[in-house]
């Protein structure tokens, strides 16, 4: 068989190697063919996305513009043109491009705020590499309306924070009004009381001392009225301050039973008072500030009681270290308040009823300044009550015992050391109210004091002063011209 092969690839060897070339030829051309239809379907596809990219940026609706690093604009979207309409004439000349070609250095984009016109832009400009050279490409967003809106915003605050000025002072300039009329109001009143409380105490006919008690009971009450108008414009002005001094809850206790004892006798109740033994002897507060409570509290349940008791508890709970919370329960077997008024009754000028003016009397500002009263204390007050049956109200007040520092700069404490009366001391007199300055008069005279000084503006006190040491000067605050 070789031997039939041999002699027969001698005869067609040119052949058979032409063969094998053309075949290598057509693959390798197979090959090439392959890859290039591959490279243009790939060139095509990145072709595409090219297009609609641009596509996207030219149909952005914000100006999009590109600057190159010789300052000429190489691109710039539809949104560009119709924004800026001279950009094609002016180029980076435009105002919306202008210093631009500081921030050719920058690595990062950068943003800034540019006013053109009645518009104002925000721009974001950011480097981008074109070869070797760096381009900046400008984004715009129109920002007018949104500074519009800010702008109004700005202003609307501005104007809600003058109105809130405006109220404060509205409500300052009231406060004082009504602290100065309080003041005006209470001045005579007090001249009033003391007078004829004085002329009580001379001989006179029944019949005038029944009409002279009728008008100091007027002007006391009065007076309580003016007092609650006075704190409540304190307590509005945010102007009431609180003591804090060492007291005998004891005393308090004294206190309100000989002030509404004789009261609650006449009208035949029981006035109960009860002290609860773990009570300390001394403890820290406003002493007068709770008596004004207890005042309240107390002269209402005797008002509000036609049979019955009242009772006072006094109790408290010792806390960590030294503090204590002080409680107070005012208790009457009365006509009780009604399940639906027993909130709206610490409101002001607010009654149980709208007979009970009528009624009892009153103004509805009590219990007002009491809640307000023992808010600024910390406190808490509540109502338990059954029409019918009676109410119990119910303080707790945060406290601290007092320690012997405390007690030894007490009020008690300085009221039991011994005083004695010097009558040779140099007294002066201040009040611009002539009633006043007579009731003053009286007093002095009657405490046995003689040729004491009087002054009735402060002017003539400063120059009288100014002429004589005094002991002691008693004098008016509030006063025309100069005040105490
Ligand atoms: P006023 O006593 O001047 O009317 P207050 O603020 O002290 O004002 O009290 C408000 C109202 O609460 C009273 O008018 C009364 O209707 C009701 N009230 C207060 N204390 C009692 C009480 N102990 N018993 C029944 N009603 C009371």
């Amino acid at each position: 068989m070789h031997d039939n092969i041999l002699p027969l690839l001698e005869t067609h060897f040119y052949s058979v190697a032409a063969l094998l070339v053309i075949a290598i030829a057509g693959l390798c051309w197979l090959v090439k063919y392959i890859s290039m239809r591959r490279l243009s379907r790939y060139l095509h596809k990145a072709k595409q996305e090219a297009r609609e990219m641009a596509q996207i940026s030219y149909l952005n609706p914000h100006p999009l513009i590109q600057i190159s690093h010789d300052n000429r604009i190489v691109y710039a979207n539809s949104a560009a043109y119709a924004a800026f309409p001279d950009l094609g004439k002016k180029g980076v000349s435009h105002s919306a491009l202008s210093g631009l070609t500081d921030h050719f250095e920058i690595e990062e984009p950068i943003v800034r705020e540019i006013a053109l016109g009645t518009k104002i832009h925000h721009q974001t400009i950011a480097p981008v590499m074109r070869g070797d050279h760096r381009d900046l490409v400008i984004y715009c967003y129109d920002i007018s309306q949104r500074k519009a809106y800010e702008e109004s915003l700005r202003r609307s605050e501005k104007r809600a924070e003058n109105a809130q000025m405006e109220a404060e002072r509205a409500n300052k300039a009231r406060g004082d009004f009504l602290a100065n009329m309080s003041h005006e109001l209470r001045t005579p009143m007090n001249g009033i009381i003391g007078l004829t409380d004085m002329l009580l105490e001379s001989p006179m006919k029944e019949e005038q001392k029944t009409s002279l008690k009728a008008v100091n009971k007027s002007s006391r009450n009065l007076l309580s009225l003016l007092n609650d108008l006075l704190d409540f414009s304190k307590i509005e002005a945010g102007e009431l301050t609180i003591e804090t001094i060492a007291f005998r809850p004891v005393d308090l206790l004294q206190q309100i039973e000989s002030l509404h004892g004789p009261v609650a006798r006449s009208k035949g109740l029981h006035l109960i008072t009860r002290y609860a033994d773990q009570m300390p002897d001394f403890i820290m507060g406003d002493p007068s500030r709770l008596l004004q409570i207890l005042n309240n509290l107390v002269s209402n349940a005797i008002k509000f009681t036609p049979q019955g008791e009242v009772t006072i508890e006094m109790d408290g709970e010792a806390q960590e270290r030294a503090s204590f919370i002080f409680s107070i329960t005012v208790r009457d077997t009365g006509i009780g308040i009604p399940k639906n008024k027993q909130q709206s009754v610490f409101a002001k000028f607010q009654q149980a009823d709208s007979s009970t003016a009528r009624k009892y009397g009153g103004t509805g500002l009590g219990l007002a300044i009491t809640k307000d009263l023992v808010a600024i204390m910390q406190g808490t007050i509540n109502i338990e009550s059954a029409e019918g049956e009676g109410t119990a109200f119910t303080l707790s007040i945060p406290s601290k015992i007092a320690d012997e520092t405390d007690i030894a700069s007490s009020h008690e404490a300085l009221c039991h050391q011994n005083f004695s009366l010097n009558l040779n001391a140099k007294i002066m007199i201040v009040d611009d109210h002539p009633v006043n300055l007579l009731y003053l008069r009286q007093v002095l005279t009657r405490a046995g004091f003689e040729g004491f000084d009087e002054a009735a503006s402060g002017r003539e006190a400063v120059e009288l002063y100014k002429s004589r040491a005094y002991d002691l000067i008693l004098m008016d605050c509030q006063m025309p011209d100069m005040d105490g």
